[in-house]
């Protein structure tokens, strides 16, 4: 393609909304333009890129076996109040009325209507296994939208769903899967790990997250590579080996604290770390308020928290008026000793002795407090955000963290849809068998503002090829002034083509600095340099993107080498 037939307008300015370095080039380089918040278009260059992740995820679903069908974008609401979601989903749905005032939603994303398809579509185990998938718009109305479209309301997902007899054929579907994602991954060149999961809003038991590695992740990771263990830090677990509490050494003594409400606050007045404090977190349980308590410095972990029986799911924090009621002060003041509610300690807390804690009485701490004396020894639990060093579950290692963004996600749903909408087969035996399902995620989009953050130097872009709008850029210099400039470039640009290759050829006679400026922001891998002074010399000058110095060669190395 000619540059000039592009329609690409570059901007030297960095837009002030962008926070993270590829919403920044996606904008600059013309990728994307904005609509409104969370919503963008694909400008023509940009669509050539998410044209190359669709070609890479549909080549390997493919390969994997599955089928690739279309489904609605919008969906009724029955089929959700069927599965149970229409009251669950909560605002993150787009709901909306036609003109008889039926309810819809813009599918977040497809469980429902798969489900639907399959219930009508398969009637015997002979036809199974079935894996269908499709690459498709959706909507959720997240409540921050950010980062461009990593985090954008309307984006594209490649989603699967899988359908076996029974759990066995599950496990295969789900290997098959994972397998099939590594090879995506694999494909389009990026630094990838695959964590355990939560399974959200979306449910069943098993899941695990694909996440490209990158300092802008919105997800942090907890593995430890002497374990083989990687989990998204939501599920990271930790264990209570190795933790001793040590002996008593001081007396229980209460002290006032005036206004002092915070760890911090705490901390500050009395000189201390916030690993001798114990804070103490009042959540809301089936039958009244239930406390967690855990070391200063440590934070809870929703999704832990909200497995316990008894507590409220999702997790929800007791308002300071039920808190003040129940107890009789502030939540700032709110400790561990003679609480009267159920009480559950995290593991670390079974190495503390002699901390501070609230003394449930307004502008008074206890310090001094140990177990076995003041507070009974406890049963912990795992319901805090592991931390850096925290021995791994299997007690091999030590965990460390990194941050990830999460561009794939693989589920076993089990029968959780199929039984609730009666999506069933005939077996072997001729009963009627729920199905056991499974689902699989990639977000198409985030995927390419994913490989930027991986993929850039100060310049801009640095494409992977397998990614590339186009794999080789011809710069022409003066070509407008110079004939022989001019006529090389263009017949080095017909062969490249004649070749296969995707080639952009910048004719808009701007000046050098400019046209270059340009390539390495788009960052396209492959740059040709043609002018006078190289015909001259029988030579073009070749750089790739990554490189930080050209070379000149003959014109047919230059081909050899691409
Ligand atoms: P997140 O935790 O990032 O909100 P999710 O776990 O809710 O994502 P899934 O339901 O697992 O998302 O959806 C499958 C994939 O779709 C995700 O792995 C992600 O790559 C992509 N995706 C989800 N939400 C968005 C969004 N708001 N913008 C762009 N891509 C998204
Ligand atoms: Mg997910």
């Amino acid at each position: 393609m000619r540059f000039s037939e592009l329609g690409l307008t570059t901007l030297k300015e960095i837009p002030s909304d962008a926070e993270i370095v590829s919403h920044k080039l996606m904008l600059r380089a013309g990728l994307i333009r904005r609509l409104a918040s969370g919503l963008f278009a694909w400008m023509p260059l940009g669509l050539r890129v998410l044209r190359k992740v669709e070609a890479v995820v549909r080549e390997e679903m493919n390969r994997a076996g599955a089928l690739e069908l279309l489904m609605p974008a919008v969906q009724p609401a029955e089929l959700w109040q069927e599965s149970g979601r229409w009251d669950k989903y909560g605002p993150l749905l787009l709901r909306m009325n036609d003109r008889h005032g039926r309810d819809y939603c813009f599918g977040p994303t497809h469980e429902e209507v798969i489900t639907d398809i399959a219930r009508k579509e398969l009637r015997s185990y002979k036809q199974l296994p079935v894996n269908y998938y499709q690459i498709q718009t959706k909507f959720r109305d997240e409540i921050r939208p950010r980062f461009g479209v990593m985090r954008s309301r309307e984006f594209i997902m490649k989603d699967a769903y899988s359908f076996d007899l029974d759990e066995a054929g599950l496990q295969k579907s789900y290997a098959r899967m994972r397998d099939a994602y590594i090879a995506i991954f694999d494909r389009l060149g990026l630094k990838f790990r695959v964590v355990d999961a939560d399974s959200g809003e979306i449910g069943g038991s098993r899941s695990q997250e694909f996440h490209v590695l990158a300092d802008s992740g919105e997800d942090a990771i907890a593995y430890s590579d002497e374990d083989n263990y990687a989990s998204n830090i939501e599920t990271a677990a930790t264990s209570r080996d190795g933790i001793e509490t040590p002996p008593a050494s001081l007396d229980l003594t209460k002290i006032a604290t005036p206004g002092i409400k915070t760890i911090t606050a705490l901390c500050e007045s009395l000189s201390i770390m916030a690993s001798q404090t114990m804070k103490t977190l009042i959540v809301e349980g089936d039958e009244g308020l239930i406390a967690f308590g855990l070391r200063g410095d440590h934070e809870l972990n929703a999704v832990k928290a909200q497995k316990i029986p008894g507590v409220a799911s999702p997790l929800t924090m007791a308002s300071p008026e039920s808190i003040a009621k129940a107890i009789g002060c502030g939540p700032g003041f709110v400790g561990p000793v003679r609480i009267a509610m159920p009480i559950f300690y995290d593991h670390a807390t079974a190495g503390m002795s002699d901390f501070i804690v609230g003394a449930n009485e307004k502008d008074t701490h206890y310090t001094g407090v140990n177990f076995g004396r003041d507070l009974d020894v406890p049963a912990t639990v795992d319901i805090r955000n592991i931390v850096a060093g925290d021995p791994t579950p299997g007690g091999k290692g030590k965990l460390s963290i990194a941050r990830g963004i999460e561009v794939g996600h693989i589920f076993q749903l089990g029968t959780q849809y199929s039984e609730a909408m009666s999506a069933t087969v005939q077996n072997p035996e001729g009963k009627n068998q729920a199905m056991a399902m499974g689902c699989y995620g990639i977000g198409i989009t985030r995927i390419v503002g994913a490989a930027i953050e991986q993929n850039h130097d100060d310049a801009g872009i640095i494409w992977p090829t397998s990614l590339t709008p186009f794999d080789v850029v011809i710069v022409p210099i003066n070509m407008h002034r110079s004939d022989d400039v001019k006529a090389a470039a263009e017949a080095l640009y017909d062969e490249l083509c004649a070749k296969g290759f995707e080639v952009l050829l910048d004719d808009r006679g701007a000046r050098p600095g400019v046209m270059f400026a340009d390539a390495e922001l788009i960052g396209i891998p492959h740059r040709l340099v043609i002018s006078d002074r190289g015909l001259a010399a029988g030579e073009l000058e070749y750089r790739h993107r990554g490189d930080a110095e050209s070379q000149n060669m003959k014109r047919e190395e230059a081909l050899n080498l691409l």
